[in-house]
């Protein structure tokens, strides 16, 4: 094998492309990036590299080939171009990989087959993934490239927990059952607390929640998820930005019988137009914080439903583990709201978990206990980094199968 340790990460969806370059020598991020609006008349690139200035086109790119090409003459001008021999490897996100990849796998012509037979699962995502993944296959042949997967973390789950009380046979046929997503996330976070707390994954049992503009909770036990919120689609579980998390399924039927509303229309409602946004107008955490300190009616109850879902899961998350040693809040929402995480965890000192305020304020960055000393629980922040996991597990693959 080469000396080679750049890993270029790829998080490709149907209008847009999201890159990291990270040199796994020291873990560093070398660049970051973002193309968006593929296939409109007028798209942008943002690159970010980590020493120079940020840097910026604002051009139409007609499709994912084009987006990459000027991704890689991004990079080159930094020193690292697609075709450099530095690169050892490209990770791809991928959103579904259901019963078959519970592992990062080296992208073979016949993975890509089965991550193109997932696509019914996952019908707005993985396309979008594969078209990331020929893009990079064709740009660089002899370059090992791996599939990192956003429910693999979560295939571990008991089977008790991963069924749906639905009839068998048709649960089976249409491969109806609770995968989970953010896995990447979720492991990450798990691992980072327990580092936090000067301990081995093995010796902790924790609760991560994932508090982004999409929304997830997970229970990890001694570094393994037993449990986590989302289900077959990442509607399932917590209040989100624009999804309604947990839903009454009659409401469906009802909605469609009586409302007359089409299986599309639902489907926009539930995963769009619903959530913190469909209850207040706004889904940006900050703004419905705002305005719920000065008052505004919608936005204080669009919070009170937000923080009593993620209360019923947090609790729930304590019943499945039995002994909880930490919960994690991060991502957008659970790193940088004080207000959600003293609202979330407030009066909950019965269950070991206690916050301490002034901590809980202190506006830093990187991870960081924000629970009294004498909390039985440790209540910790935790910054995800899911493109830093998914080089590390993509580097971690290929040094193996070098
Ligand atoms: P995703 O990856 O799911 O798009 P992020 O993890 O980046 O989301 O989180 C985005 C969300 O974080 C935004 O919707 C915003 O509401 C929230 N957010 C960011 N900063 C703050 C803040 N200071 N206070 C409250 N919410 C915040």
């Amino acid at each position: 094998m080469s000396g080679a340790t750049r890993v270029l990460v790829l998080n490709s969806g149907s209008s847009s492309v999201k890159y990291q370059l990270v040199d796994m020598a020291d873990g560093r991020r070398l660049a970051a990036g973002l193309v968006e609006r593929i296939g409109e008349h007028s798209g942008r690139l943002v690159h970010t590299p980590v020493r120079g200035e940020r840097r910026e086109r604002n051009t139409a790119f007609p499709d994912h080939a084009a987006a990459l090409k000027a991704v890689s003459e991004e990079l080159a001008a930094d020193g690292t171009g697609l075709d450099s021999r530095e690169l050892a490897a490209v990770g791809h996100r991928v959103v579904h990989g259901g019963t078959r990849f519970t592992e990062p796998t080296l992208i073979t012509d016949e993975v890509l087959d089965e991550v193109r037979a997932l696509v019914p699962l996952a019908p707005l995502h993985n396309p979008a993934n594969v078209t990331g993944i020929e893009v990079a296959r064709t740009l660089r042949p002899d370059l090992p490239q791996v599939a990192v997967f956003d429910t693999a973390f979560h295939a571990t789950l008991p089977e008790y927990a991963a069924r749906y009380a639905l009839e068998r046979t048709t649960a089976d046929r249409y491969a109806v059952r609770r995968y989970g997503f953010h896995g990447t996330s979720h492991q990450y976070v798990s691992r980072a607390t327990a580092a936090l707390l000067c301990r081995r994954p093995a010796e902790v049992n924790v609760i991560v929640l994932h508090l982004g503009n999409g929304a997830s909770a997970s229970a990890v036990a001694g570094g393994v998820c037993v449990e986590t919120s989302m289900g077959l689609t990442p509607l399932e579980g917590l209040v989100m930005g624009t999804r309604t998390g947990d839903l009454d399924p009659a409401v469906i039927l009802h909605l469609h019988r009586v409302g007359g509303l089409s299986v599309d229309e639902i489907d926009d409602l539930l995963n769009r137009r619903s959530g913190v946004l469909g209850l207040c107008g706004d889904n940006d955490m900050r703004e419905v914080v705002r305005r719920r300190a000065g008052g505004d009616p919608d936005a204080v109850l669009a919070f009170e439903v937000y923080i009593h879902r993620l209360r019923k899961y947090l609790g729930a998350y304590c019943a499945v583990l039995g002994r909880v040693d930490a919960v994690a809040f991060t991502a957008g929402v659970g790193e940088n709201s004080a207000a959600v995480r003293a609202a979330a965890t407030t009066g909950l000192e019965g269950l070991g978990i206690s916050v301490d305020a002034a901590l809980n304020e202190l506006p830093t960055s990187g991870p960081r206990l924000i629970s009294p000393a004498y909390s039985r629980v440790a209540v910790a922040v935790v910054p995800t980094d899911e493109e830093l996991e998914i080089a590390r597990q993509t580097f971690a693959l290929v040094r193996r199968s070098a």
